[in-house]
């Protein structure tokens, strides 16, 4: 029997009766099933479903979990262990978010515990391996919260660490003298007067700003003026002295001095000395110091004048959007670059604020956030949470719990955002709906956020809109269907018109040898010409690095990867040989270890090249480079976005990443420095992948009035692909498209899963293959399976892989039948001795 308990009502049972009470918890463990643990009898009161608990797993770990359910029923086959300590009042995780869960695990067929495990920021999963530091901003003199003789002790405790900084939890423990204290660390972390990591490189390092004030014995009159005396012979640093007095109310408020100016706004001014500033802090009349921001700073409030009015385009586009969702739950809006998506985006999340709702807005890529947020937050100040894969740990159970309490209303983020506790969703955007990024492929769950985004907007009632400029072959069937409302714009917003696209055939150029390096006479006289007239140019190469190859030219010797099917890629800067799969690296070498010889050279070229090659040819050039390399700081994009806003930069030159929803005013080329890598790739969606590709990167041009251009460098023009980019033709790119997928029988008139088989050696993963083959086609007919094979980089990691493609009837019924069906399938597999070490894994609707 299970006693539904909600939150509000107290536990049916009190202490006295004597019930026994039994909760199931989600470890955040691939474990295939819930466990059981019984509950204290003094603790009847306190289970809460969705609230986490301490329990004992294995012999010596202690680790939280989630309770998913009370009742009185005993397991059957084991002894129920007691739950050892309850840490929350309240549930972390709420009903509906349970209900995705569990949905998830279905549908992608993996655990709950995986996603579980996945959904929760670490600081959320207590174990015995966390540790705990101080707050590096918690001082105990400022501190206004009253503290627990407990925690004041574990203050002390930390207090005086020297090295580590860093307390175990068993430490802990051992330092109170009791196995409950989950609840004190809790009460800590609220305080912020403590961090919580679980892995020494998750250690949390503060972001701090560099401040100054005036030092504090020139804050009165009488100094103050006998110091302007002083500096009258120095005009430079009376200048900043000024600037300080205008911007700081030294008189009128005296916490203002305290809190003093950032000290970048002095030496960037264009008017003031840096050095005058710094001679100031020498001489000790201003003072510097650093202070730690808050992650989240409370914007002031939005000025009304940022508003954007809707063009008659984008009113029109709107209505209609709100017209569909009178009968419908999924809209899509499909606009061209630069339609202006966002600002409807925006008036719509507006729109369902005021009805009270909570607003989800997922994008595909942090690059894009930098930009996206800095216009949401001018609207929706601080009501708006922000979540990446960028922030610490602490941070996003800073945007989990301002969730839960209702302090963000709006959450903009990547895919994992999916995954937050929200219960009263009334509007889901997914822009840029077709990216691929929204697909996690490691580890499990192996989701689609778009996917996901669907069917949480099903079970909370919300409305999703789907954006792009592109939609995925799929998104776009289901409007047609009439399954989605569709709502088109097909003009750009306000002056600028679609750009103008050029192919360049590079094979005749080679031979009229007027190539430079990889920039054809055309394409290379062009950024000139943009240079020469202040314009801005994004350049787009699709593989990172400086060369992908690198071979000796007398005895063909190629540097491979040690653990993986692939050759080293060579990067400049680091002077190393890389594998993108793996990481490892080596030193880049001189001379072949084969033969000799000192003729190794470097085939292909990345961005890193292309960087190189422009900054020699063009010198006169500010060239910046965006992609995997260059971002790996915390806020590096927003430096290198922002450095290209400002125009300090005039090229910038980058993987995919400059490719997506991007936007800035001044662009007025776009080059595509090798077309062809991207068309050639053996899968069913490559065609789709590298139109929406070219169209997106192409649509970062001329977005402002200027007129755009686009170069594409390619050996082949005559390919049907670039007919339909040129003439912007979404539709023809449709329906020829949807023709293949219907005669080849893939999304969306199968759906497709996707099994993968890992072994150490190569001999096993093909006979474990063939086995699961074989029982995949017993169970589900011999033309649903197609497969095994070897994929292009049959290696990875030191695992070979085979895969095998299912392709499925898109019935419901049929589906979830299949996947048992596959489920007993590779238990069949992992039944068999030979296959122990064999790893099986299921992708559904892999991309
Ligand atoms: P999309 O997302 O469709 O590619 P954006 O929303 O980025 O397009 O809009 C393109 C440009 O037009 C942006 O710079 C945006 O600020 C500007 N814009 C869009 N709508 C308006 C409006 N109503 N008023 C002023 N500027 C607008
Ligand atoms: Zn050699
Ligand atoms: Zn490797």
């Amino acid at each position: 029997m299970s006693l539904a308990l909600d939150f509000t009502s107290p536990a049916p049972a009190s202490a006295a009766d004597r019930v026994t009470l039994f909760a199931d918890v989600i470890l955040p463990l691939p474990l295939p099933r819930l466990y059981t643990y019984r509950v204290p009898y003094e603790l009847n009161d306190n289970v809460v479903i969705g609230g986490r608990v301490i329990v004992q797993f294995g012999a010596k770990k202690t680790l939280s979990c989630i309770v998913a359910a009370v009742h009185e029923q005993a397991p059957k086959d084991y002894q129920a262990k007691y739950i050892l300590e309850f840490i929350d009042d309240a549930p972390v995780v709420t009903q509906p978010q349970l209900k995705l869960f569990r949905w998830m695990a279905d549908y992608y067929m993996c655990t709950l515990g995986e996603v579980i495990n996945a959904a929760l920021p670490s600081a959320l999963k207590l174990s015995s391996e966390s540790r705990i530091q101080l707050h590096p901003a918690f001082s105990r003199e400022e501190n206004e919260y009253p503290l627990t003789a407990q925690e004041e002790q574990i203050l002390d405790a930390l207090g005086t660490l020297e090295e580590s900084k860093a307390l175990t939890f068993t430490e802990v423990g051992e330092l109170l003298g009791v196995a409950s204290f989950h609840k004190v660390i809790k009460s800590l972390m609220h305080k912020e007067a403590i961090f919580l990591f679980e892995h020494t490189a998750d250690k949390y390092s503060p972001k701090v700003l560099k401040k100054v004030r005036l030092a504090h014995h020139f804050v009165n009159e009488a100094s103050l003026e006998m110091l302007f005396n002083t500096l009258t012979s120095k005009p430079k640093q009376l200048d900043v002295l000024m600037k300080y007095l205008q911007r700081v109310p030294v008189y009128q408020n005296e916490h203002a001095n305290h809190a003093g100016m950032e000290k970048a706004a002095l030496t960037s001014s264009p008017h003031l000395s840096p050095s005058a500033v710094n001679t100031l802090i020498k001489n000790g009349v201003l003072e510097q110091f650093d202070q730690i921001v808050s992650r989240f700073p409370l914007e002031d409030e939005p000025t009304a004048q940022l508003h954007f009015t809707l063009s008659e385009a984008q009113t029109a586009a709107r209505d209609e959007i709100l017209n569909h969702f009178g009968e419908k739950d999924i809209v899509l809006l499909h606009g061209v670059t630069g339609a202006g998506k966002t600002e409807i985006y925006i008036d719509l999340i507006r729109k369902a604020l005021e009805g009270g709702g909570q607003v989800l807005y997922l994008l595909p890529e942090i690059a894009l956030t930098a930009q996206i947020v800095t216009r949401l937050l001018r609207v929706f100040g601080s009501r708006l949470g922000v979540y990446h894969s960028k922030f610490s740990d602490n941070e996003r159970v800073e945007v989990w719990n301002g969730v839960l309490s209702g302090r963000f209303q709006v959450v903009i983020g990547v895919r994992s955002a999916v995954f937050l506790p929200f219960d009263d969703l009334s509007l889901i955007i997914v822009d840029e709906e077709h990216e691929s990024s929204y697909k996690q492929y490691d580890p499990a769950p192996r989701y689609n956020a778009r996917e996901v985004a669907l069917m949480m907007g099903n079970f909370q009632g919300a409305k999703t809109l789907l954006g792009s400029a592109t939609p995925a072959v799929e998104t776009y069937y289901q409007a047609q269907q009439g399954r989605y409302g569709l709502v088109s714009l097909t003009k750009r917003f306000g002056e600028a018109g679609m750009p103008e696209i050029e192919l360049i055939d590079t094979r005749k150029q080679r031979e009229a040898k007027t190539m430079h390096n990889h920039f054809s006479a055309e394409l290379l006289g062009e950024i000139e010409r943009k240079l020469g007239a202040k314009e801005q140019v994004i350049l787009f190469q699709n593989r990172r690095g400086y060369a992908p190859v690198v071979a000796c030219q007398d005895c063909g010797w190629i540097p491979k990867c040690t653990n993986c099917a692939v050759s080293l890629s060579y990067h400049k800067h680091s002077h190393e040989l890389r594998c993108h799969y793996c990481g490892y690296h080596d030193p880049m070498v001189s001379k072949c270890p084969c033969c000799g010889s000192r003729a190794v050279k470097t085939v292909g070229f990345g961005t890193e090249k292309i960087e190189d090659d422009l900054k020699i040819m063009l010198p006169q050039a500010n060239v910046q480079r965006m992609d995997l390399d260059t971002t790996r700081a915390k806020n590096a994009y927003q430096q290198i976005i922002g450095d290209f806003e400002k125009q300090n930069t005039n090229v910038l030159v980058g993987t995919q990443m400059v490719t997506k929803g991007l936007d800035f005013a001044n662009v007025s080329l776009v080059g595509i420095i090798n077309a062809d890598s991207i068309i050639h790739y053996p899968d069913f969606r490559a065609h789709e992948r590298a139109y929406q590709m070219f169209v997106q990167v192409s649509g970062r041009a001329g977005r402002k009035g200027k007129k755009g251009k686009v170069l594409i460098q390619t050996a082949d023009p005559q390919q049907v692909i670039f007919d339909k980019v040129i003439r912007n033709d979404y539709l023809e790119f449709y329906n020829y498209e949807i023709m293949q997928r219907r005669e080849h029988g893939y999304p969306p008139f199968m759906r497709v899963i996707k099994m993968t088989v890992k072994h150490m050696e190569q001999g096993l993963c093909e006979q474990a293959a063939i086995f699961l083959t074989q029982e995949l086609v017993e169970r589900l007919g011999r033309t649903a399976v197609l497969g095994p094979e070897a994929p292009y980089i049959f290696r990875i990691r030191n695992f070979f892989i085979q895969e095998i493609t299912i392709k499925l009837d898109r019935a419901h019924t049929v589906l979830k039948h299949a996947k048992q069906q596959i489920l007993d399938a590779i238990d069949a597999c992992k039944d068999q001795k030979e296959f122990k070490q064999a790893r099986f894994v299921a992708d559904v609707d892999p991309m």
